[in-house]
């Protein structure tokens, strides 16, 4: 398979025609050649964007147009469903069950944001001076640079791509570079669905070149960054040379609180979905178990019971419940935080190494790995792993419960286990976290809004607010009986 890039309305190469080798995580096989682009194919790409929207093409396209072409988008993914899922299996190794589910997220995401494409009209609002009326409208920002991480190839790609087509703007996608293929595959369905020149191009290649140009690029109006924290923050400081919009949605380490009223089975069942889901490489995993001192001992062992049973393997197969992480690289830096958790005295109670499987043995495997005895300032607890380790800590009220789980510098999504309602609405309420569940792990869904507290980022994506963060807001103040004001006379 070779991947090329989509500038301008057509499908390129690299202009140094250098390309890069796409692995699958699961047995290191070489599953495509991808264009690898460069600062030059970024500034191709950013010049076509600029003139789609400098020339109007799309954001003069009626409203009611655009939201139909964004949901011919997401037809088009319900058709090619099985493929795309296939594409995001060999790219990441998840389970091709969690591909599918992907999928079906997605084309909701461009449903649900081409509905919003002609509903936002204006408002009159009353003007406090005579002979005057006045309106606020909404228009696109412009040039959108959309940069997304590896985890979530496709689904992070839809949460940028849907609601900048359908408010009117133009974009350049640079999808992470080992994980190209359905970012790709969706270019081709969005050309089919007539998406016009210029408006949505493709860069493939490195953060390092495209993405740091799309970062600093006076031709780039907005910048919508979901990655890592470090890289968050140099995207941040590139911005400014023009002062463009910035979003960044950035990494978490999320506590999950489980009182002891909680439903034993279902705390149980959703800390290990928490954690483990998608090898822990989930910006949301619940990586950080609080459980109060009552029942530690009954919950642990049950947890562990439970988590030595996660069958591993290819996410092809039926039977895998999880699949490998996503390189050699990443693997390594799990492995050394596992290194960094056993000398801060925190006790490796389950997992910490790769697999003995000789089936797994070709894959970045690692196994569920569960920390006990840790204390809030250990590194494990307070840094994301963004792998299959999960730190166990204790609490016996309510208050220390909420006082550990905010001691952190991230703040996307948090979970609170309890039968007894008002107190879990009480901690949801405390917890400063973008997104808190109640009885329950994971849920998100394109009605309502994603994104960080504190160093988790800032911006919206997903409902609404994600909508309005691809627009700018225009006051339109008319005077309907103009005369001089004879200030200067
Ligand atoms: P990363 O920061 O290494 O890379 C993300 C993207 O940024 C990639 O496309 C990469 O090529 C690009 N990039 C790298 N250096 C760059 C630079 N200097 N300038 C511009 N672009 C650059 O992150 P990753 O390892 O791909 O993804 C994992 C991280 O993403 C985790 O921290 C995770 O929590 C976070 N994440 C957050 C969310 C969220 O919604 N908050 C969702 C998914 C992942």
């Amino acid at each position: 398979m070779h991947l090329n890039q989509f500038i301008n309305g057509k499908w390129v190469p690299s202009t140094t025609n250098q390309t890069r080798e796409i692995i699958n995580p699961f047995n290191q096989e070489i599953i495509a050649e991808a264009s690898e682009g460069n600062r030059e194919d970024a500034k191709l790409a950013i010049a076509a964007a600029r003139k789609a929207f400098d020339d109007g093409v799309w954001s003069s396209t009626p409203a009611t147009e655009r939201g139909a072409v964004v949901r011919t988008i997401g037809e088009l993914i319900v058709r090619d469903k099985e493929e795309l899922a296939k594409l995001e299996t060999l790219d990441t190794g998840k389970t091709i069950e969690e591909s599918r589910a992907d999928m079906d997220d997605i084309a909701q995401v461009f449903f649900y944001f081409a509905g919003l494409a002609d509903k936002d009209g204006g408002e009159i609002i009353e003007s406090p001076l005579p002979h005057s009326t006045s309106k606020v409208v909404r228009e696109p920002v412009g040039v959108c640079g959309q940069i997304t991480p590896w985890n979530y190839p496709l689904l992070q790609a839809a949460w940028k791509l849907a609601p900048a087509l359908a408010s009117g703007n133009t974009l350049i996608l640079k999808p992470s570079e080992i994980t190209p293929l359905t970012s790709v595959k969706v270019f081709e369905l969005m050309e089919e669905a007539g998406v016009p020149k210029g408006v949505a191009n493709l860069v493939l290649g490195a953060g390092s070149e495209v993405g740091a140009e799309l970062a600093e690029n006076t031709d780039v109006d907005l910048i919508s960054f979901t990655g890592g924290i470090e890289t968050g923050k140099t995207i941040m400081q590139a911005a400014s040379i023009n002062v463009k919009k910035v979003a960044l949605e950035l990494g978490g380490k999320n506590p999950n609180i489980v009182f002891a009223d909680a439903n034993f089975e279902v705390a149980i069942d959703q800390a290990l979905n928490a954690v483990f889901f998608h090898a822990g490489q989930v910006c949301s995993a619940g990586s950080r178990l609080l459980i109060e001192e009552s029942i530690h001992d009954e919950f642990v062992e049950a947890l562990v019971n439970r988590a030595k049973e996660i069958k591993l393997g290819n996410g092809f197969d039926a039977n895998t419940q999880s699949g490998p992480l996503i390189s050699a690289e990443h693997r390594e830096k799990v492995a050394q935080y596992v290194a960094i958790g056993k000398n801060e005295g925190a006790t490796l109670t389950l997992g910490g190494k790769q697999p003995d499987d000789a089936e797994l043995q070709q894959g970045f495997f690692f196994l569920p790995t569960i920390f006990t005895n840790c204390t809030e300032e250990m590194r494990i607890v307070q840094e994301e792993v963004f792998g299959p380790v999960l730190t166990i800590e204790t609490f016996s009220t309510k208050e220390e419960a909420i006082a550990k789980a905010n001691n952190t510098i991230y703040g996307l999504a948090g979970a609170v286990f309890t039968q007894d309602i008002d107190k879990g609405e009480e901690v949801a309420n405390k917890l400063r976290m973008g997104t808190v569940w109640i009885n329950d792990f994971h849920p998100y869904f394109a009605q309502a809004p994603w994104g960080g507290y504190k160093q988790s980022g800032f911006g919206r994506e997903l409902g609404k607010i994600g909508f309005e963060e691809y627009t700018e807001v225009k006051h339109i103040f008319r005077n309907t009986k103009p005369e001089a004001v004879n200030w200067f006379n």
